[in-house]
């Protein structure tokens, strides 16, 4: 079943809602001598809806997860009239950021 969505609020929100995570990330302090590399094997399941998702807690209005083997993120996904698939960037970036601190806890937990 297609819904209806207006595409050029889509990418105005989404536009919006990046520089808010920079902002976000800027306004941390922080000390820019870093430099980790992580080499991960990861598979990424995208659905259309998270009934789906291969996990077994469920929780209401969940748009990703990650496993804390840091082999697996579930996102969200629609497909497009097109063809292509679009995905929350910013969930997957969030799911992402947890298989990282799964991996090494200096990494911050992005739920804290
Ligand atoms: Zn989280």
């Amino acid at each position: 079943m297609w819904k209806i969505f207006q595409p050029w609020s889509s990418k105005t929100l989404q536009d919006e809602g990046f520089k808010k995570f920079n902002a976000a990330f800027d306004a941390q302090e922080y000390d820019s001598e870093i430099g980790e590399d992580y080499e991960l094997s990861l598979k990424i399941q995208v659905v259309g809806d998270n009934i789906k998702f291969r996990i077994e807690s469920l929780l209401p209005g969940m748009v990703g997860y990650a496993s804390s083997d840091c082999q697996h993120i579930g996102i969200l996904g629609r497909r497009m009239k097109d063809g292509r698939i679009y995905i929350n960037q910013a969930a997957l970036g969030h799911e992402l950021c947890h298989v990282l601190h799964f991996f090494d806890p200096q990494i911050m937990d992005p739920d804290k």
